[in-house]
């Protein structure tokens, strides 16, 4: 079995899909490795690094020749994956609701496209799932340019000339990205205070030493939709949750927002006229920007000015720290392939009843076969 490793092309991806760990971890499984020329680079990886680890390196069309496994980050559009064997799995964030027409191609070109977004929220899935690792580092880089962002320190100090106050930082949405926001910020000595609409994350804000600040006494609290997402909340929990932001948001230094709901738009959690209550110098972060954002006047791949408030919007932040994101990537692809890897046959087989399969295939035998793209 021959697995390619992709250079990415999309704009401002600096990740790779294989580090030279995962490569030999494939080759111990009896696989062949190549990996295009400097596909690593921008992720502190060398093409001496993946040779040193037993992969071959080539251009484009050589890597692609013959193999029967392709991993990526993004989704590589099916023309350039000509000479693939057919039905070769096409492994990666395929980003299957906004690329909709490359999953087509990927049917017409017989491959078999797997969306690791697409990942089962299950226990036996976790050390599979791309969205959590990712989000994890999304979340301590976003405190982190918050900081560089930010025109004061963080923590409180003491000195001869007088006291420094801590930052006051506020977190909106504790998933994976918002636990490690709060983590982070906790530990570069910040006070800080977190909401989410999912009652459950209560203790989690309380664990990590930091504030919940929650609706009370309105119906929704619960939040928890399907697979353990929020769900969209009824407009007077939505009502509720406004004037409980409006009135904390004003105080706060840092808010890192990061509220997501899967298959809509991000939820909008602050107004502009709520960002008017703010101090001037204050920053905000919208990880939710590429998705619609969280915060009104945020800009995807911009950091704008407003009422004296900083918004950063940064896109595709893992790539903003691209050896981690990377290592952890490659090892989700690698967690996933040898989970299902068939020593005989030196190939991963992939049952079509698996929970696992079922979630991320998206296409097989020439047709999209996914019920989310489907439905
Ligand atoms: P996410 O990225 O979908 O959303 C981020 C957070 O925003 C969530 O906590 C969500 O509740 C919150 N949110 C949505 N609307 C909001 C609003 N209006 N106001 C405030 N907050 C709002 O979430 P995630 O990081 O992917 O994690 C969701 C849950 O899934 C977590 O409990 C996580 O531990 C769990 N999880 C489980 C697995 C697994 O078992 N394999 C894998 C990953 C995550």
């Amino acid at each position: 079995m021959k697995i390619a490793v992709l250079r990415e092309t999309a704009a401002g991806e600096k990740r790779v899909a294989a580090s030279p760990e995962t490569v030999r971890k494939f080759i111990a499984l009896g696989a062949q490795v190549a990996i295009e020329n400097a596909a690593g680079l921008t992720a502190s990886v060398s093409d001496a690094e993946y040779q040193a680890a037993g992969a071959e390196v080539g251009d484009r069309a050589a890597v692609v020749n013959g193999a029967g496994i392709i991993l990526c980050v993004q989704g590589p559009e099916p023309a350039s994956l000509a000479g693939a064997n057919a039905g070769a799995l096409v492994v990666g964030g395929l980003n299957p609701f906004g690329e909709r027409a490359r999953v087509d191609g990927y049917a017409g070109a017989g491959l078999e496209a797997l969306a690791m977004e697409f990942m089962p929220r299950i226990t036996r899935a976790q050390s599979m799932d791309i969205l959590s690792s990712q989000s994890n580092l999304s979340g301590y880089k976003a405190v982190l340019d918050a900081a560089a962002e930010y025109g004061r320190a963080f923590p409180m100090m003491m000195t001869a000339a007088g006291t420094v106050s801590a930052a006051r930082v506020f977190i909106m949405g504790v998933g994976v990205a918002g636990l490690q926001a709060i983590a982070t910020a906790r530990r570069l000595g910040a006070q800080v205070s977190a909401t989410d609409v999912r009652a459950a994350t209560r203790e989690q804000i309380e664990s990590l030493g930091a504030k919940p600040v929650f609706v009370e006494a309105v119906k929704g609290i619960e939040g928890e939709g399907t697979g353990g997402y929020a769900s969209e909340m009824s407009p007077e929990y939505q009502k509720a949750q406004a004037e409980l932001v409006s009135s904390h948001i004003a105080k706060q230094d840092i808010v890192i927002t990061t509220a997501l709901i899967p298959g809509r738009p991000a939820p909008r959690l602050i107004s502009d006229a709520q960002i008017a209550t703010m101090k001037p110098g204050s920053v905000i972060v919208d990880l939710a920007v590429e998705q619609g954002g969280n915060v009104e006047g945020a800009v995807a791949g911009e950091i704008v000015e407003t009422h004296g408030v900083k918004i950063v919007g940064h896109k595709n932040v893992p790539s903003r720290l691209a050896a981690d994101s990377s290592a952890l990537f490659a090892r989700n692809l690698y967690n996933f392939l040898s989970a299902y890897w068939d020593k005989d046959a030196a190939a991963p087989v992939l049952p079509d009843d698996d929970e696992i399969v079922k979630g991320i295939r998206l296409t097989q035998g020439g047709k999209v076969v996914n019920e989310r793209l489907l439905g």
